[in-house]
């Protein structure tokens, strides 16, 4: 196949164009922006999931505290009772007696005990609802910041697919203008190895970067100007051209 070096180098500013929309797609997909996105989400949902944890913690701590409390409320009640009676003065049989400041010692030792596990369950509760409050605070910077990055990321996702964009307009426009036969084989050896054309600098295929042996290179500079080549290593139209 024969190419004018015009169309070569027209091969050459395509293979440039489609380098570019590489790196734009793995920049794509690659954005730092979008990692501190991602980074944020996972603590978002870190400090969500440790709230809720916190959240039914309270709610166990505030069962035991009314549980606590109600058995408070009627060993008090019991003890109330015992005291009217024997206040009263309406026992006079000295074992019944006997028995009820017996029962009131325990119904006593009973409420400290209570008050005791009562005080320790509410220390227990202000210390996890400080957490919470702390936990709380931290989700509201996460939220904060969630909100910038996400906007962040928006903004440079933008930009990439603005480049895409007008670099797929300017090849468009280029690929218009090179030979059918010649663009067939570009696209089909882009297809196959990734790269179409890469240019032949310092012996070294432009697409590969593999060194040609002696005798390749020999054959190449045999070759007319005009000789469409392919790299003996992965196939890409090697491009024998100066900066012009
Ligand atoms: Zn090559």
């Amino acid at each position: 196949m024969k190419a004018e070096l015009a169309q070569q180098h027209s091969l050459l500013d395509l293979a440039g164009l489609d380098a570019e929309l590489s790196r734009l797609a793995h920049r794509a997909t690659h954005l730092p922006e979008q990692q501190r996105y991602q980074e944020l989400e996972n603590q978002q949902r870190a400090v969500a999931d440790r709230i809720a944890v916190l959240a039914l913690g309270l709610e166990d701590l505030d069962a035991q505290v009314a549980k606590l409390e109600s058995e408070v409320d009627a060993v008090r009640k019991r003890e109330d009772r015992d005291r009217g009676l024997l206040d009263s003065g309406s026992i006079s049989d000295s074992k019944q007696l006997e028995e009820l400041q017996h029962e009131l010692g325990t119904l006593e030792r009973r409420q400290a005990s209570l008050e005791d596990s009562l005080l320790d369950v509410m220390e227990r509760r202000e210390e996890l609802a400080t957490e919470q409050a702390g936990e709380q605070a931290a989700l509201d910077a996460v939220d904060a910041d969630l909100a910038s990055a996400r906007q962040a990321r928006d903004v440079a996702l933008a930009e990439v697919e603005q480049a895409r964009t007008d670099t797929t307009a300017r090849r468009t426009e280029l690929a218009a203008g090179v030979d059918a036969e010649l663009f067939a084989l570009y696209e089909r050896q882009r297809t196959a190895s990734g790269i179409g054309a890469g240019r032949l600098m310092g012996g070294r295929c432009g697409a590969c970067r593999i060194e040609l042996d002696r005798g390749e290179l020999a054959r190449i500079t045999a070759a007319p100007a005009d000789e469409v080549l392919r790299c003996g290593e992965c196939g890409a139209i090697l491009l024998r051209l100066t900066d012009s």
